[in-house]
């Protein structure tokens, strides 16, 4: 097989990891437009510094010893298989980056033999990259699961970025779809991670020239739609990992079908797409805007309103605390306002110091009003003419892109299929116990 079928084969293969910034889509030219774009092969990602950079976004093997009944690449898959060298991939990678196709590699692997040698080969490409071709372009590396904490070092010493896939949300789903790996296959790890870039902070400070580790941080990725775990349950896990391991980011990939398993949903179901987006929505809430996951879900509601971004619903659920007076309420709580961005809401501080606002001034300030308006009172008045009501709020404050998204999305009744998983305890229980301590 020439390097170029295996490229073929191996970029394909990746293209189910989405923990990297766009997880691609097939868009054929029309032949009057520019330009086309391919599920596989470049993906992109943000560099330190916002920048945004395209990757080349491949396997080094697609063959795998284990059986992770969602994956495409699972050893019990008839699938056509394919193995670079590692001298094979890093000149690909220069190839291509001489050419100006990429600015970057995000590599990924199945399993070959074991978890360590897997793990050499990943480090042996790197390897030549940074030496051989003094290579300082962005490198998205995988830690394989399950390698030895001494290799994964090694790795992270290599690497901008490293990601460890938590997969699934709870050990039950693991134990049940993933059999070969072991919650401490995964955390593992990520404490290595976390502890290498703990460590480095410091050496840097001591010694200006000491070795980067893991400089862009660590990332994850959770399958969402492949077993029964709530919102809820996704999102308590996520609070806690960007607490306990200081993850970057938590990627979430709407499950794909690509095989046909009795614990999975049915070949023809479509993925979760709005979900996938609701989680992101909740997610940029946890980082950015002082959301705990316990406020935005609970264990009677423990899924998101698919009509509605979880901003909205938390604020249409917490009318008591709204409306809210733009020229006396604290940053925080400005936060909380529906239509209120981290930008607009650091504008209106800023402003208010030097005057009275009004509503002319919001729209000015970036402020989206036609969600805004029914939560606030600048100078103690709502907009003239406004009429609040539950129901009649909602409806306006549905996007055209929402409207068309909640009557396009499947239902998600498939998970059905799941109660052979039992749930042991609350969410919160349950993720403490997945992470083996408090969160
Ligand atoms: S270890 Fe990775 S590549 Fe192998 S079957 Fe599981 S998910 Fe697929």
């Amino acid at each position: 097989m020439n390097v170029y079928e295996k490229l073929t084969i191996l970029t394909d293969s990746a293209k189910y990891d989405v923990s990297c910034s766009s997880s691609g889509v097939d868009r054929k030219n029309t032949g009057s437009g520019m330009g086309s774009a391919a599920s596989f092969g470049i993906c992109h990602s943000f560099a330190a510094d916002g920048r945004c950079i395209s990757l080349l976004k491949v396997l080094f093997t697609n063959s795998c010893i284990f059986d992770c009944k969602y994956c495409v690449n699972r050893k019990s898959n008839d699938t056509k298989r394919a193995m670079f060298t590692p001298e094979e991939l890093a000149d690909l990678t220069m190839n291509f980056y001489r050419r100006n196709f990429i600015e970057g590699l995000f590599l990924s692997s199945g399993i070959a033999r074991n978890p360590d040698y897997t793990a050499e080969l990943l480090i042996n490409t790197l390897t030549l990259l940074r030496g051989r071709y003094q290579f300082n372009g962005y490198i998205h590396v995988k830690a394989i699961p399950g390698a030895d904490p001494a290799l994964i070092s090694r790795l992270g010493l290599l690497a901008d970025r490293m990601s460890v896939n938590i997969e699934l949300p709870s050990q039950e789903s693991l134990k049940l779809l993933a059999p070969d790996k072991s919650k401490e296959s995964i955390l593992r790890p990520m404490q290595v991670i976390r502890e290498g870039i703990r460590e480095n902070c410091t050496d840097i400070v001591k010694y200006q020239h000491a070795p980067k580790f893991v400089p862009a941080g660590q990332s994850t990725q959770m399958i969402v739609g492949a077993t029964p775990d709530s919102d809820y349950k996704i999102l308590t896990l996520t609070e806690a990992l960007y607490k306990k391991y200081s993850l970057k980011r938590v990627f979430y990939s709407a499950y794909t079908p690509v095989v046909e398993h009795s614990l999975l949903p049915a070949l023809e179901s479509k993925p979760p797409l709005l979900r996938e987006h609701r989680l992101y929505q909740a997610d940029w809430l946890l980082r950015f805007y002082g959301f705990s996951a316990s406020e935005l879900l609970d264990e009677r509601t423990p899924n998101f309103n698919p009509m509605i971004d979880p901003k909205c619903n938390w604020a249409l659920n917490h009318m008591e605390r709204f409306p809210m007076e733009i020229n006396k309420a604290p940053y925080e709580q400005l936060l909380r306002i529906p239509g209120v961005g981290v930008r607009s809401a650091k504008r209106i501080v800023q402003a208010r110091k030097t005057g009275v606002l009004d509503f002319s001034a919001l729209k000015k300030l970036g402020v989206v009003l036609k969600r805004a308006q029914y939560f606030i009172t600048c100078g103690g008045r709502s907009l003239e003419g406004l009429k609040v009501n539950q129901n009649m709020i909602l409806r306006s404050l549905l996007s055209d892109r929402e409207m068309k998204m909640y009557s396009t999305e499947p239902r998600v009744e498939q998970l059905s299929l799941f109660d052979v998983v039992e749930p042991v305890g609350t969410p919160r229980e349950e993720v403490i116990k997945w992470l083996g301590g408090a969160i």
